[in-house]
């Protein structure tokens, strides 16, 4: 079974051919950061027509380093949401093009099971799971039972966990996007340095929230500005990064120990933070359950994922109509209820 699978909801147009569900035969990635860079976060119109620009180019690319033709192609899979409805429609209207004209089935995938799915292409384990999603849009702890089967036992209340390290990156002055710079920066400060929040809400809940935290970092850099005060940027970095990992570890923790699942997965942007690998592994050691993150490439927006999540869609006959529309606030739960036909 060979799927290509096409992601655009938001600043990556990435195509990418995999057989069987798991192996990788190519996975391109064309990516706008440097465009968005100097607006500092992604804008919605210049993503829509860099898309549409870079579309075709990158499925052939995909295509080509896979060393196939569309004639060898069993589905297409494409994200139709969550994201930019703009952005999204570029991927959604391509691929029901080569469906149309191949006569192959439409997959549509929604864009946060891809990042789940990713687990999948790097020897990830089997359902049931404990999915802990951490991207730029979304921080969730989700129930995995089945393949495709998804339900929430927590979420972010304000912020999700990219867009703090975005945010508070944008406040160091430091560039979109923020994640990976202050990671690195973490790395050489002390986590120790200032004590900021956690936000653990109560004993027993999985939600999470990061707008205190991300105001306690703010006013702490005002202040010092205010005061003269030299500021050593790896400590804030470490601070900061030692409070978002803190949480997030101990509320899968938690989550681990509620449902009695003790296979974990890591899924998203900051899945490929360093401080959250080594404390989360660290963690599962000690309270003795599996955990596995996507390899670092895999972690971020990427085509290979959605091919991935279509795979089991695919072994049971569940394809969608060519009347598939973008859908910018599609939910997981909500997919796995409607996904198929
Ligand atoms: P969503 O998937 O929710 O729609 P998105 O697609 O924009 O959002 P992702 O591609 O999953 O988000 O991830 C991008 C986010 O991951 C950004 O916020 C980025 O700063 C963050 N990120 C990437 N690498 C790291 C890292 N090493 N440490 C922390 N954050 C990181
Ligand atoms: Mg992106
Ligand atoms: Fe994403």
């Amino acid at each position: 079974v060979v799927i290509l699978g096409i992601e655009t909801s938001c600043d990556e147009t990435s195509a990418a051919v995999i057989r069987d569900g798991k192996e990788i035969l190519s996975n391109v990635i064309a990516s706008q950061i440097e465009i968005h860079k100097r607006f500092g976060g992604v804008v919605p119109e210049v993503a829509s027509r860099k898309h549409v620009e870079s579309i075709s180019g990158v499925v052939e690319e995909a295509l080509e380093q896979a060393g196939v033709t569309l004639d060898d192609l069993s589905a297409v899979a494409v994200t139709y949401g969550p994201g930019l409805v703009g952005a999204l429609l570029t991927g959604v209207a391509f691929a029901k093009g080569l469906c149309w004209s191949k006569g192959i089935p439409l997959i549509g995938v929604q864009h946060i099971a891809g990042h789940i799915y990713a687990n999948f292409l790097s020897g990830g384990m089997e359902p049931p799971l404990i999915a802990l999603v951490v991207s730029g849009g979304h921080t969730e702890i989700v129930h995995m039972p089945a393949h495709g089967e998804f339900s929430f036992l927590g979420r972010t209340r304000d912020d999700a966990a990219g867009e703090a390290y975005d945010k508070v990156a944008r406040s160091m002055g430091l560039d979109y996007p923020g994640g990976p710079l202050i990671d690195r920066l973490a790395q050489e400060g002390n986590p120790e340095a200032y004590l900021f929040p956690r936000a653990w809400i109560d004993e027993e809940s999985m939600d999470f929230s990061f707008s205190g935290l991300k105001s306690a970092v703010i006013n702490t850099l005002h202040n010092a500005e205010q005061r003269g005060e030299e500021i050593v940027q790896a400590d804030i970095a470490a601070s900061f990064q030692a409070s978002v990992v803190d949480v997030l570890v101990e509320k899968t923790v938690r989550a681990v120990n509620k449902t009695g699942v003790r296979n974990v997965v890591v899924a998203g942007g900051v899945a490929a933070n360093k401080g959250l690998r080594a404390r989360l592994t660290e963690r599962a050691g000690q309270e003795g359950f599996h955990v596995h993150f996507p390899t670092l490439d895999l972690c971020t927006d990427n085509a290979a994922m959605i091919a991935a999540a279509a795979f089991p869609l695919y072994a049971e006959g569940k394809f969608h109509d060519l009347d598939l529309n973008a859908i910018a606030s599609l939910s997981l739960t909500k997919w796995a209820d409607t996904k198929t036909i």
